[in-house]
């Protein structure tokens, strides 16, 4: 994976990090965790990971500071969740062209009225919306990560912005 310009290596404070997966395939998530080959002992000076699925058992819901968010928005319980980690998170960050765009997760969007009926009984089961939506329309979302899977040199280059955001000089030991 492509490098990018040293980060602080020790902080007063950890940066809190939610990575969260919507309707999708995880494959951001992949890329993410591939990452890591080459940048967890960077990141985990710098980040504290409050709910990463990917990454630990336990997790929690807190307030943080930046939420990774994967994904397209399917039912209510998508809706009421990413409004709870909108409502909790400082920045949003959309990943991946299903999270950005809806597409391709969004493709029963643009079915014949033929297909619609014939998926008419799944979207029953799993309490599904009339139509896939994409992360802006539902909550504001501050940066985005374009690609499917996600393109890690942007989300390396978006990582690198947030941090001095959130880690002015002060804050680095
Ligand atoms: S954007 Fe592509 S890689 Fe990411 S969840 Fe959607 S289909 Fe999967």
């Amino acid at each position: 994976m492509s490098a990018t310009p040293p980060l602080p290596s020790v902080v007063k404070t950890k940066i809190k990090v939610g990575w969260f997966s919507f309707s999708c395939c995880e494959d951001s998530t992949v890329v993410f965790t591939e990452l890591l080959n080459d940048h967890w002992q960077d990141w985990k000076q710098l980040f504290e990971f409050c709910h990463a699925r990917v990454l630990k058992s336990h997790n929690v819901m807190t307030d943080f500071d930046i939420a990774f968010v994967e994904g397209a928005v399917a039912s209510d319980d998508h809706i009421k969740t990413l409004k709870e980690i909108r409502q909790r998170s400082k920045k949003l960050v959309a990943i991946g062209a299903c999270a950005c765009q809806g597409l391709p997760s969004a493709q029963r969007n643009s079915f014949t009225p033929a297909q619609q009926q014939e998926i008419e009984f799944l979207l029953a089961r799993f309490s599904a919306l009339p139509k896939v939506l994409k992360l802006s329309e539902v909550v504001k979302v501050d940066e985005q990560v374009p690609g499917c899977p996600m393109d890690p040199k942007i989300f390396l280059s978006k990582v690198e912005a947030l941090v001095k955001e959130f880690l002015p000089a002060g804050q680095v030991k």
